[in-house]
């Protein structure tokens, strides 16, 4: 179960240098080479071993993700995926890539950004979870379609700046700025008589309340902006985006990375030492390992399927990392065995 070290496969030692790496990996391929070994199998497969071990220990934080779980292998959750599902839902809740027509250099203001965190428990992040979701935006006026102009009236291009909401500037010498136009704001339009629901700004406040599937392996800081999903510009300006963030709390004693989890368990000094089957706690449940006589510290187990399982069907593991519990008090029969055992063996 414990997996194969790639420091052997390229026969150098855990503190090996990149050069002595590199080194080692150019004679064993030479060694392991079809031509060479036409029609052999086994060199073939041996070629693999060694071109996959170089691939994690050439690269920095393979090699250190690597030494300290003994996996190179932490991919994320794929995120186009993840966007189809999560940007689609939202998508069909109306939100996104609208009010899109006039965003550009000039015209009305664009609206804010609104972002939400959605706090998860590390099982919710694990399993995915339906979450509901409450916040307010800004969105067009109904009485006045936005325009902000009251009943009867339509906004004019403002005079000023005939339409484009800058202005242009004279700083002396040949140097001309552009500045937003001081008698419109920007808006390019005059509103003489302001619509009396949103005294002109045409906007209203919206409640938003929705139930959002989270599928599972979504991890800490990741989260998604969905253009166009914030608050309505003012006088029909573009939207603003929403920024949707997930903030996972931390477990007491497994660690995500990835799909895959980590969990460090301590064993009895008698079973390294003797070996035996131990119970181990995953997300799924107990599970049991065989811990070989003389086992050390440090070393890894991995328990296939143990990790997250994504929605499109790919599983990660669990990566056990064995530490040993040398007891601190004995007792007096505990010490006299303990005589003996070093009597037999050191
Ligand atoms: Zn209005
Ligand atoms: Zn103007």
């Amino acid at each position: 179960m414990a997996e194969e070290d790639l420091y052997e496969i390229l026969g150098v030692g855990r503190t090996a240098s990149q050069e002595e790496i590199k080194k080692a990996y150019r004679t064993l391929a030479k060694k392991y080479h079809p031509d060479r070994n036409p029609g052999n199998a086994k060199a073939e497969e041996m070629l693999k071993k060694i071109n996959r071990a170089y691939e994690v220990l050439s690269d920095p934080e393979k090699r250190s993700n690597y030494d300290r779980f003994g996996t190179a292998d932490f991919r994320g959750v794929d995120v186009g995926s993840f966007d189809d599902l999560f940007g689609g839902l939202f998508r069909s809740f109306g939100f996104g890539d609208f009010g899109m027509g006039r965003r550009g250099r000039y015209g009305p203001p664009q609206g804010r950004n609104l972002r939400i965190t959605i706090p998860l428990t590390f099982e919710e992040a694990f399993f995915g979870v339906e979450k509901e979701i409450a916040f307010s935006r800004q969105t067009r006026c109904e009485t006045c379609n936005g325009s902000g102009a009251g009943p009867g009236s339509s906004p004019r291009t403002c005079s000023t700046c005939r339409g484009n909401g800058q202005v242009m500037r004279s700083m002396g010498g040949f140097l001309r700025v552009s500045e937003t136009c001081p008698t419109c704001e920007g808006a390019g339009e005059i509103i003489d008589s302001p619509c009396p629901k949103c005294k002109g700004s045409g906007l209203q406040k919206e409640r938003i309340e929705i139930k959002v599937p989270i599928p599972p392996g979504v991890e800490d800081g990741m989260g998604q902006r969905i253009r166009g999903g914030g608050d309505a510009g003012q006088r029909g300006g573009p939207n603003g985006d929403l920024i949707v963030r997930f903030s996972v709390e931390p477990h007491e004693i497994f660690l995500r990375r990835g799909l895959h989890v980590i969990l460090e368990w301590e064993i009895p000094f008698s079973v390294a030492v003797l070996g035996g089957e131990i119970e181990v706690p995953t997300m799924w449940g107990t599970s049991k390992i065989k811990v070989s006589k003389a086992t050390a510290g440090g070393t890894r187990f991995r328990m296939r399927g143990k990790g997250v399982h994504t929605q499109d069907g790919r599983d990660g593991d669990q990566i056990v990392l064995l530490s040993i519990h040398i007891p601190t008090k004995l007792s007096k029969e505990q010490k006299k065995y303990l005589g003996k055992y070093s009597e037999v063996f050191d």
